[in-house]
Protein backbone atom coordinates (compact mmCIF):
# COMPACT_ATOMS: atom_id res chain seq x y z
CA UNK A 1 0.00 0.00 0.00
CA UNK A 2 1.45 3.56 -0.95
CA UNK A 3 1.89 5.21 2.46
CA UNK A 4 2.20 9.25 2.39
CA UNK A 5 5.22 10.72 3.77
CA UNK A 6 4.84 11.47 7.98
CA UNK A 7 7.27 14.55 8.51
CA UNK A 8 7.80 15.66 12.16
CA UNK A 9 7.94 19.48 12.94
CA UNK A 10 10.05 21.51 15.80
CA UNK A 11 9.64 24.76 17.12
CA UNK A 12 11.79 26.60 18.76
CA UNK A 13 11.43 28.57 21.81
CA UNK A 14 14.63 29.94 23.13
CA UNK A 15 13.83 31.92 26.10
CA UNK A 16 14.35 30.55 29.99
CA UNK A 17 13.32 32.45 33.12
CA UNK A 18 17.51 31.92 34.09
CA UNK A 19 20.63 30.79 33.24
CA UNK A 20 21.19 27.44 34.74
CA UNK A 21 25.00 26.88 35.24
CA UNK A 22 25.31 24.44 32.97
CA UNK A 23 23.99 25.71 29.74
CA UNK A 24 25.51 26.18 26.43
CA UNK A 25 22.27 26.25 24.59
CA UNK A 26 21.52 29.69 22.29
CA UNK A 27 19.11 30.48 24.80
CA UNK A 28 18.41 34.18 26.56
CA UNK A 29 16.65 35.79 29.51
CA UNK A 30 14.64 38.15 28.06
CA UNK A 31 11.29 40.12 28.66
CA UNK A 32 8.17 38.67 28.40
CA UNK A 33 7.22 41.73 26.26
CA UNK A 34 9.51 39.73 23.40
CA UNK A 35 7.15 36.50 23.29
CA UNK A 36 4.10 38.34 21.41
CA UNK A 37 6.23 39.16 18.58
CA UNK A 38 8.25 36.37 18.79
CA UNK A 39 5.90 33.92 18.40
CA UNK A 40 3.93 36.05 15.14
CA UNK A 41 6.85 35.76 13.33
CA UNK A 42 6.87 31.51 13.70
CA UNK A 43 3.96 31.74 12.96
CA UNK A 44 4.82 33.92 10.10
CA UNK A 45 7.61 31.49 9.25
CA UNK A 46 5.27 28.54 8.73
CA UNK A 47 2.85 30.32 6.27
CA UNK A 48 5.69 31.44 4.04
CA UNK A 49 7.44 28.36 4.72
CA UNK A 50 7.47 27.28 1.32
CA UNK A 51 8.34 30.42 -0.91
CA UNK A 52 11.10 30.93 2.16
CA UNK A 53 12.46 27.93 1.29
CA UNK A 54 12.84 28.40 -2.28
CA UNK A 55 14.41 31.87 -2.07
CA UNK A 56 16.91 30.22 0.47
CA UNK A 57 17.30 27.94 -2.47
CA UNK A 58 16.58 24.73 -0.08
CA UNK A 59 14.84 21.69 -2.51
CA UNK A 60 11.99 19.77 -0.73
CA UNK A 61 11.61 16.52 -2.26
CA UNK A 62 8.69 15.65 -4.47
CA UNK A 63 6.84 13.55 -1.46
CA UNK A 64 6.76 16.58 0.75
CA UNK A 65 3.64 17.35 -1.49
CA UNK A 66 1.30 15.28 0.17
CA UNK A 67 3.12 14.80 3.08
CA UNK A 68 1.42 14.26 6.61
CA UNK A 69 2.78 16.27 9.77
CA UNK A 70 2.13 13.56 12.87
CA UNK A 71 4.35 14.98 15.28
CA UNK A 72 5.02 18.39 16.32
CA UNK A 73 8.03 19.43 19.47
CA UNK A 74 7.92 22.58 21.67
CA UNK A 75 11.08 22.91 22.26
CA UNK A 76 13.74 25.59 23.84
CA UNK A 77 14.39 26.93 26.20
CA UNK A 78 11.81 26.92 28.18
CA UNK A 79 8.34 26.94 26.32
CA UNK A 80 6.41 26.49 28.81
CA UNK A 81 6.76 30.44 29.66
CA UNK A 82 4.59 31.43 26.94
CA UNK A 83 1.55 32.07 27.35
CA UNK A 84 -0.95 29.01 26.61
CA UNK A 85 -2.69 31.38 23.49
CA UNK A 86 0.97 31.44 22.04
CA UNK A 87 1.17 28.08 22.18
CA UNK A 88 -2.25 27.47 20.30
CA UNK A 89 -1.66 29.88 17.67
CA UNK A 90 1.69 27.92 16.28
CA UNK A 91 -0.34 24.68 16.92
CA UNK A 92 -3.14 26.34 15.02
CA UNK A 93 -0.49 27.79 12.10
CA UNK A 94 0.66 24.40 11.96
CA UNK A 95 -2.61 23.02 11.20
CA UNK A 96 -3.64 25.47 8.82
CA UNK A 97 -0.53 25.16 6.73
CA UNK A 98 -0.08 21.15 6.45
CA UNK A 99 -1.82 18.25 6.26
CA UNK A 100 -1.98 16.57 9.76
CA UNK A 101 -2.46 13.92 11.77
CA UNK A 102 -1.08 14.67 15.34
CA UNK A 103 -0.14 11.78 17.10
CA UNK A 104 2.28 13.28 19.56
CA UNK A 105 2.66 16.99 20.41
CA UNK A 106 5.46 17.92 23.01
CA UNK A 107 5.71 20.78 25.25
CA UNK A 108 8.70 21.03 27.03
CA UNK A 109 7.87 22.28 30.34
CA UNK A 110 9.93 23.46 33.87
CA UNK A 111 7.65 22.32 36.51
CA UNK A 112 7.47 25.34 38.00
CA UNK A 113 6.11 26.97 35.11
CA UNK A 114 3.03 24.72 35.42
CA UNK A 115 -0.40 26.12 36.81
CA UNK A 116 -3.76 24.58 36.29
CA UNK A 117 -5.65 27.05 33.81
CA UNK A 118 -2.43 26.90 31.52
CA UNK A 119 -2.44 23.07 31.70
CA UNK A 120 -5.92 22.90 30.95
CA UNK A 121 -5.33 25.13 28.22
CA UNK A 122 -2.23 23.13 26.46
CA UNK A 123 -4.63 20.14 26.36
CA UNK A 124 -7.53 21.93 24.40
CA UNK A 125 -4.80 23.32 22.14
CA UNK A 126 -3.78 19.56 21.25
CA UNK A 127 -0.52 19.00 23.46
CA UNK A 128 -0.82 15.77 24.21
CA UNK A 129 2.61 14.80 25.59
CA UNK A 130 4.73 16.97 28.16
CA UNK A 131 8.87 16.56 28.44
CA UNK A 132 9.49 17.79 31.99
CA UNK A 133 13.41 19.27 32.59
CA UNK A 134 13.40 17.66 36.24
CA UNK A 135 16.89 16.84 36.41
CA UNK A 136 17.40 16.10 39.57
CA UNK A 137 14.87 15.26 42.98
CA UNK A 138 17.82 16.89 44.85
CA UNK A 139 17.39 20.01 45.66
CA UNK A 140 21.20 20.61 46.76
CA UNK A 141 21.58 20.00 43.27
CA UNK A 142 19.15 21.34 41.71
CA UNK A 143 20.29 24.71 43.70
CA UNK A 144 24.04 24.17 42.62
CA UNK A 145 23.34 24.05 38.97
CA UNK A 146 20.90 26.85 38.68
CA UNK A 147 17.93 25.37 38.11
CA UNK A 148 14.39 27.27 38.96
CA UNK A 149 12.57 24.52 40.49
CA UNK A 150 12.87 22.44 43.25
CA UNK A 151 11.89 19.10 44.04
CA UNK A 152 8.04 19.59 45.75
CA UNK A 153 7.06 21.81 42.08
CA UNK A 154 7.87 18.80 40.34
CA UNK A 155 5.54 16.93 42.88
CA UNK A 156 2.68 19.98 42.63
CA UNK A 157 3.13 20.19 38.31
CA UNK A 158 2.44 16.03 38.00
CA UNK A 159 -1.58 16.18 39.38
CA UNK A 160 -2.04 19.26 38.01
CA UNK A 161 -0.76 17.66 34.27
CA UNK A 162 -2.63 14.44 35.69
CA UNK A 163 -5.71 16.04 36.20
CA UNK A 164 -5.93 18.09 33.25
CA UNK A 165 -5.79 15.27 31.32
CA UNK A 166 -1.85 14.69 30.07
CA UNK A 167 -1.45 10.97 29.42
CA UNK A 168 1.73 10.95 28.31
CA UNK A 169 4.69 12.76 30.49
CA UNK A 170 8.04 12.72 29.99
CA UNK A 171 11.36 13.14 33.05
CA UNK A 172 14.64 14.06 32.10
CA UNK A 173 17.34 13.25 34.30
CA UNK A 174 21.13 14.65 34.28
CA UNK A 175 23.90 12.20 35.55
CA UNK A 176 26.52 13.88 36.95
CA UNK A 177 25.48 17.21 38.37
CA UNK A 178 27.76 18.94 41.23
CA UNK A 179 26.99 17.37 44.68
CA UNK A 180 25.44 14.41 43.06
CA UNK A 181 26.53 10.86 44.66
CA UNK A 182 25.49 7.32 44.19
CA UNK A 183 23.05 7.64 46.83
CA UNK A 184 21.66 10.56 45.82
CA UNK A 185 21.06 9.53 42.15
CA UNK A 186 20.01 6.29 43.52
CA UNK A 187 16.85 8.43 45.49
CA UNK A 188 16.29 10.48 42.17
CA UNK A 189 15.23 7.17 40.18
CA UNK A 190 13.62 5.99 43.00
CA UNK A 191 11.26 9.50 43.42
CA UNK A 192 11.33 9.01 39.58
CA UNK A 193 9.43 5.64 39.93
CA UNK A 194 7.04 7.03 42.46
CA UNK A 195 5.82 9.58 39.87
CA UNK A 196 5.69 6.78 37.29
CA UNK A 197 6.13 9.02 34.05
CA UNK A 198 5.39 7.43 30.71
CA UNK A 199 9.23 8.35 29.06
CA UNK A 200 12.64 8.54 31.11
CA UNK A 201 15.68 10.48 28.74
CA UNK A 202 19.04 10.62 31.04
CA UNK A 203 21.97 12.29 30.00
CA UNK A 204 25.44 12.58 31.00
CA UNK A 205 26.31 16.09 31.97
CA UNK A 206 28.92 17.75 29.47
CA UNK A 207 30.81 20.38 30.95
CA UNK A 208 31.14 22.96 27.90
CA UNK A 209 33.65 25.34 28.33
CA UNK A 210 30.90 27.86 26.94
CA UNK A 211 28.81 27.42 30.12
CA UNK A 212 29.43 28.96 33.57
CA UNK A 213 30.40 25.70 34.80
CA UNK A 214 33.07 24.98 32.63
CA UNK A 215 34.75 28.03 32.55
CA UNK A 216 34.94 27.93 36.22
CA UNK A 217 36.25 24.08 36.17
CA UNK A 218 38.86 25.44 33.24
CA UNK A 219 40.48 28.32 35.16
CA UNK A 220 40.00 25.67 38.49
CA UNK A 221 37.56 27.73 40.38
CA UNK A 222 35.18 27.04 42.75
CA UNK A 223 31.94 28.68 42.19
CA UNK A 224 29.01 26.92 40.75
CA UNK A 225 30.00 23.72 42.93
CA UNK A 226 33.05 23.51 40.19
CA UNK A 227 34.78 21.43 42.43
CA UNK A 228 32.23 18.95 43.51
CA UNK A 229 31.58 17.24 39.68
CA UNK A 230 31.61 13.66 40.11
CA UNK A 231 34.26 12.15 38.28
CA UNK A 232 33.85 10.11 34.26
CA UNK A 233 33.85 6.68 36.13
CA UNK A 234 31.25 7.96 38.86
CA UNK A 235 28.98 9.23 35.45
CA UNK A 236 29.48 5.82 34.18
CA UNK A 237 28.20 4.01 36.79
CA UNK A 238 25.01 6.71 37.17
CA UNK A 239 24.15 5.64 33.86
CA UNK A 240 24.79 1.69 34.40
CA UNK A 241 22.37 1.81 37.81
CA UNK A 242 19.90 4.18 35.30
CA UNK A 243 19.57 0.97 32.69
CA UNK A 244 19.57 -1.61 35.47
CA UNK A 245 16.87 0.53 37.46
CA UNK A 246 14.26 1.63 34.48
CA UNK A 247 14.54 -1.86 32.69
CA UNK A 248 13.68 -3.30 36.33
CA UNK A 249 10.91 -0.72 36.69
CA UNK A 250 9.42 -1.41 32.86
CA UNK A 251 10.76 0.51 30.78
CA UNK A 252 11.85 0.01 26.76
CA UNK A 253 15.31 1.30 26.34
CA UNK A 254 15.34 2.44 22.73
CA UNK A 255 17.86 4.75 22.72
CA UNK A 256 21.21 5.71 24.50
CA UNK A 257 19.91 8.43 26.11
CA UNK A 258 16.13 7.03 26.13
CA UNK A 259 13.55 5.06 27.93
CA UNK A 260 9.98 4.55 27.22
CA UNK A 261 7.15 2.33 28.35
CA UNK A 262 6.12 -0.19 25.73
CA UNK A 263 4.52 2.05 22.72
CA UNK A 264 5.18 5.57 24.70
CA UNK A 265 8.74 5.59 22.65
CA UNK A 266 9.13 9.45 21.12
CA UNK A 267 7.94 8.98 17.87
CA UNK A 268 9.14 12.81 17.21
CA UNK A 269 12.57 12.06 18.39
CA UNK A 270 12.96 8.63 16.88
CA UNK A 271 13.02 10.85 13.73
CA UNK A 272 16.03 12.56 14.12
CA UNK A 273 17.42 8.68 15.11
CA UNK A 274 16.06 7.26 12.07
CA UNK A 275 16.99 10.17 9.45
CA UNK A 276 13.10 10.96 8.80
CA UNK A 277 12.43 14.61 7.99
CA UNK A 278 11.67 16.86 10.06
CA UNK A 279 10.83 20.90 9.34
CA UNK A 280 11.91 23.54 12.34
CA UNK A 281 10.68 26.88 12.89
CA UNK A 282 12.16 29.77 15.07
CA UNK A 283 15.59 30.91 15.92
CA UNK A 284 18.50 28.33 15.58
CA UNK A 285 15.58 25.37 14.44
CA UNK A 286 17.26 23.06 12.46
CA UNK A 287 15.63 20.73 9.54
CA UNK A 288 16.36 18.12 7.12
CA UNK A 289 14.80 16.98 4.20
CA UNK A 290 16.17 13.37 4.08
CA UNK A 291 19.25 14.84 1.87
CA UNK A 292 19.23 18.60 3.05
CA UNK A 293 19.81 20.36 6.25
CA UNK A 294 19.47 23.67 7.04
CA UNK A 295 19.04 25.89 10.39
CA UNK A 296 18.08 29.44 11.01
CA UNK A 297 19.58 32.42 12.29
CA UNK A 298 20.04 31.84 16.50
CA UNK A 299 19.78 35.55 17.70
CA UNK A 300 15.70 35.62 18.02
CA UNK A 301 15.51 39.29 17.51
CA UNK A 302 17.41 39.08 14.09
CA UNK A 303 14.96 36.24 13.67
CA UNK A 304 12.34 38.20 14.69
CA UNK A 305 13.47 41.21 12.24
CA UNK A 306 14.55 39.35 9.34
CA UNK A 307 11.14 37.45 9.52
CA UNK A 308 9.03 40.50 9.73
CA UNK A 309 10.00 42.46 7.32
CA UNK A 310 9.77 39.46 4.57
CA UNK A 311 13.79 38.34 5.02
CA UNK A 312 15.38 34.90 4.82
CA UNK A 313 15.74 33.13 8.00
CA UNK A 314 17.71 30.10 7.12
CA UNK A 315 21.42 30.78 8.00
CA UNK A 316 23.06 27.52 7.28
CA UNK A 317 22.27 25.03 4.39
CA UNK A 318 23.63 21.91 3.60
CA UNK A 319 22.96 19.30 0.87
CA UNK A 320 24.56 16.23 2.08
CA UNK A 321 26.78 14.14 0.53
CA UNK A 322 26.67 10.40 -0.13
CA UNK A 323 29.47 10.18 2.40
CA UNK A 324 28.18 12.56 5.02
CA UNK A 325 24.61 10.63 4.68
CA UNK A 326 26.49 7.14 5.48
CA UNK A 327 28.25 8.79 8.30
CA UNK A 328 24.92 9.93 9.83
CA UNK A 329 23.63 6.41 9.46
CA UNK A 330 26.35 4.66 11.65
CA UNK A 331 26.33 7.26 14.06
CA UNK A 332 22.54 8.11 14.38
CA UNK A 333 21.99 4.00 14.33
CA UNK A 334 24.11 3.02 16.69
CA UNK A 335 22.93 5.39 19.20
CA UNK A 336 19.15 3.08 18.93
CA UNK A 337 19.61 -0.03 20.86
CA UNK A 338 17.99 -2.21 17.95
CA UNK A 339 21.13 -1.28 15.97
CA UNK A 340 21.85 -0.84 12.10
CA UNK A 341 20.82 -2.69 9.61
CA UNK A 342 23.91 -3.25 7.57
CA UNK A 343 22.24 -5.27 4.70
CA UNK A 344 19.64 -2.16 4.46
CA UNK A 345 22.83 0.10 4.29
CA UNK A 346 24.50 -1.81 1.91
CA UNK A 347 21.63 -1.97 -0.67
CA UNK A 348 20.63 1.91 -0.14
CA UNK A 349 24.28 3.34 -0.06
CA UNK A 350 26.21 0.30 -2.52
CA UNK A 351 28.91 -0.19 -0.04
CA UNK A 352 30.22 -2.57 2.06
CA UNK A 353 30.37 -2.29 5.39
CA UNK A 354 31.49 -5.64 7.38
CA UNK A 355 34.77 -4.99 7.44
CA UNK A 356 34.71 -1.71 8.88
CA UNK A 357 32.47 -3.03 11.71
CA UNK A 358 35.24 -6.29 12.20
CA UNK A 359 37.10 -4.26 14.43
CA UNK A 360 34.83 -3.01 16.85
CA UNK A 361 33.49 -6.41 17.34
CA UNK A 362 36.66 -8.07 17.82
CA UNK A 363 37.52 -5.16 20.65
CA UNK A 364 34.02 -6.05 22.18
CA UNK A 365 32.74 -2.47 20.96
CA UNK A 366 29.88 -4.06 18.83
CA UNK A 367 27.75 -7.14 18.84
CA UNK A 368 26.72 -8.49 15.52
CA UNK A 369 23.78 -10.75 15.23
CA UNK A 370 22.97 -11.84 11.54
CA UNK A 371 22.97 -8.27 9.08
CA UNK A 372 22.55 -6.32 12.76
CA UNK A 373 25.09 -4.67 14.60
CA UNK A 374 24.68 -2.75 17.91
CA UNK A 375 26.45 -1.51 20.79
CA UNK A 376 27.37 -3.87 23.22
CA UNK A 377 25.56 -3.28 26.41
CA UNK A 378 28.35 -2.81 28.45
CA UNK A 379 29.19 0.04 26.55
CA UNK A 380 26.73 2.19 26.36
CA UNK A 381 27.88 4.29 28.86
CA UNK A 382 31.05 4.96 26.80
CA UNK A 383 29.28 5.37 23.24
CA UNK A 384 31.37 8.23 22.25
CA UNK A 385 34.96 6.34 22.28
CA UNK A 386 32.91 3.56 20.31
CA UNK A 387 31.87 6.35 17.62
CA UNK A 388 35.53 7.96 17.92
CA UNK A 389 36.95 4.39 17.01
CA UNK A 390 34.52 4.08 14.02
CA UNK A 391 34.28 7.34 12.21
CA UNK A 392 37.32 8.88 13.52
S1 LIG B 1 16.29 25.66 31.24
FE1 LIG B 1 17.50 24.53 29.69
S2 LIG B 1 17.82 26.01 28.00
FE2 LIG B 1 17.17 27.18 29.83
S3 LIG B 1 19.08 27.84 30.81
FE3 LIG B 1 18.48 25.90 31.80
S4 LIG B 1 19.53 24.30 30.59
FE4 LIG B 1 19.61 26.20 29.38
Amino acid sequence: MWMRMRVGIYVQVPFCQTRCTYCNFHTGVVSSSRFAPYVEAICKEIRNHRELYTANRVTLPATFTDAVVDSVYIGGGTPSLLDAEHLQRVIDAIRENFATDLMEVTLEADPETVEERKAAAWVRAGINRVSFGVQSFSDRELAAAGRMHRRADVYRAVPILRDAGMANISFDLIAGLPHQTMESWRHSLDELATLAPEHVSVYLLEVDEGSRLGAEVLRGGTRYSAAELPSDDEMAEFYEMACAFLQFAGYHHYEISNWGKPGLESRHNLKYWRREPYLGFGAGAHSFSGTERWANAHDPAAYVDVVQRGGLPVEQHEVLTIAAALEEELFLGLRQLDGIDLGRIEREYGVTLAGRFEPLASAGLVERTGSVVRLAPTKLSVSNEVFVELLG
